[in-house]
């Protein structure tokens, strides 16, 4: 084993055959020009198109490419924390595989580290071709996580980083299972620092996050670094008998002055439903908590890596959980 690796590269795939020819080349290019030892791993997140055979044939080729497939879809979260697990190099760098991250800014994060700064985050100046609703969600999520925690979770920024073998070492000790990675680098702490980008495009291929995945991703975001949402069940709750109270002295004073009051049974109707519905949002509110207090308590691993496969010791059909 070589254990003198400079560079190690994070990158997750599900189903991105049409990318990764060139995100290699791209990132290969900029790796070689450090002048360092790195490897590039490639976390096969369950694909179903030709993503595999083609990091094999990569891995064929070249000895610091290695494949960590997974036995199906875990997530992009599980992903990203599978490959730090496996790194070994003295800074890690997480990178998409649809090269809307620039493979080039690694250079600068890489100046930086050198500095003397433990993580290095790329934080978006824009995105290009994404969805309007994609970017304008994005926007309002990062603000509203932000005001919603104490820790300092930087806006606009996904999980294109570089950390430092220290962070990446804490971050695997970190048993959580519904990982929001880049919250969790925060919450590490050390010299933290930005260097901004705009983001490109995807090369090829359509987002693999669709909207259910974007929301599971907000919701633990949200859940892993902020009581708020749960909280707001006593505030609401005090702010509605609040009101109860003023409507049932205007009530009063309508009686008493002689007027008969508004209302009858559809104002009543429209009350009901109103706070049914708000309970109904309480209790699901509770309901995410809840689950994530029981994904944690029955203790299952994060994921399953069916095979690894590189050149220096060909694994096939291991069995590892992590
Ligand atoms: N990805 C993954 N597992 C998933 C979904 C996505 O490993 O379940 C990878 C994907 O291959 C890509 C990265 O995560 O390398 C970011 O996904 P994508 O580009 O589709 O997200 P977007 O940029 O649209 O937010
Ligand atoms: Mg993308």
């Amino acid at each position: 084993m070589n254990n003198n690796i400079r560079y190690s590269v994070v990158i997750p795939v599900y189903n991105e055959d049409a990318v990764l020819e060139q995100t290699y080349r791209r990132l290969k290019q900029v790796m070689a020009s450090t002048g360092e030892a790195y490897e590039l791993i490639f976390v096969n997140d369950g694909s179903c198109d030709d993503s595999v055979d083609l990091i094999k044939g990569l891995c064929d080729r070249d000895p610091s490419v290695k494949l960590l497939s997974f036995s199906r879809n875990f997530g992009h979260q599980v992903a990203i924390t599978a490959g730090m697990d496996y790194s070994r190099g003295a800074a890690v760098v997480v990178i998409d595989a649809d090269l809307q991250d620039p493979p080039e800014l690694i250079l600068e994060m890489i100046d930086k580290w050198k500095a003397g700064y433990e993580v290095v985050y790329a934080q978006r100046k824009q995105r290009k071709g994404e969805t309007f609703f994609k970017k304008q969600t994005a926007h309002l999520f990062y603000r509203f996580l932000n005001a919603s925690t104490d820790i300092d979770i930087p806006v606009d920024t996904g999980d294109f980083r570089l950390i430092d073998r220290k962070v990446c070492d804490i971050l695997k000790q970190l048993p959580e299972k519904n990982r929001y990675v880049r919250g969790l680098v925060s919450w590490v702490g050390f010299k933290q620092t930005a260097v901004e980008y705009d983001r490109d495009p995807r090369l090829a291929g359509e987002s693999k996050y669709p909207l259910k995945k974007m929301i599971k991703l907000c919701l633990d975001g949200l859940t892993s670094f902020s009581f708020k949402p749960i909280k707001l069940a006593s505030y609401s709750g005090a702010g509605l008998i609040a009101l109860g109270f003023v409507y049932l002295v205007f009530l009063l004073l309508f009686k008493i002055v002689g007027s008969s009051a508004i209302g009858g049974w559809n104002l009543v109707l429209v009350g009901e439903m109103v706070l049914t519905g708000f309970l109904l949002l309480m209790m699901g509110i509770m309901g995410e908590y809840i689950g994530r207090i029981y994904d944690e308590t029955r203790n299952r691993p994060l994921y399953v890596v069916g095979e690894s496969y590189h050149q220096e010791e060909k694994e096939r059909n291991v069995m590892k959980i992590g």
